[in-house]
């Protein structure tokens, strides 16, 4: 059973969001002391049938419900991810995910955590104050940046250009800006 370390706090109410990799990796997700949820699109993205399906069978038994962010919260997730390069790496169920965060961050008395191995989530999360716990990976250490940086010339852009609009060769998506991520309260485990 995976035990956080916010469980023993009291000062907020934490609400887990779990998403569509939580499930994918096949730990056991068991939090009896916590409010579990999870957006619609992470729902359908689950076939029914087969070992996942019957994770989220499991948790929904456990008192997991499903909820959707807000259309503000969706906007303001697409401009950040935009800005972090990460846009194009957020499938819907993601972006809700991170979405369902801000709402219940805003709302008094109550601190989102996301349950997500994904990276893009993860950087997202961290450039907008949201708690995230990785279940099987390790999680990121820094946040950053997605630029292209063209396989020619060498020139980075920070539009998610496919080919280099100056000699025309193809780019790849590297990780520029790399920040230290302030440990907040992940040292106190
Ligand atoms: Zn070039």
């Amino acid at each position: 059973m995976l035990t956080l370390y916010w469980m023993n706090t009291k000062i907020k109410s934490m609400i887990v969001i779990i998403d569509t990799s939580a499930i994918l990796s096949g730990k056991p997700i068991n939090f009896d002391n916590a409010i579990m949820i999870t957006t619609s699109s992470v729902y359908n993205e689950l076939k029914p049938g087969g070992r996942d399906y019957q994770t989220l069978q499991f948790l929904m038994e456990k008192g997991l419900s499903i909820n959707s962010p807000s259309q503000d919260s969706i906007d303001k997730i697409k401009t950040i991810s935009n800005k972090t390069g990460d846009l194009n790496r957020l499938s819907v169920a993601d972006m809700e995910v991170l979405a369902l965060a801000l709402d219940i961050n805003t709302t008094e008395g109550k601190e989102a955590i996301i349950l997500t191995d994904d990276y893009s989530i993860q950087n997202v999360a961290c450039n907008l104050n949201i708690k995230f716990e990785s279940i099987s990976q390790k999680g990121i250490a820094k946040r950053f940046i997605w630029i292209r940086r063209c396989l020619g010339c060498g020139k980075n852009f920070k539009e998610n250009l496919k080919t280099c609009p100056i000699c025309g060769s193809a780019t790849k998506s590297i990780v520029s800006n790399r920040d230290s991520i302030r440990k907040r309260g992940r040292d106190d485990r």
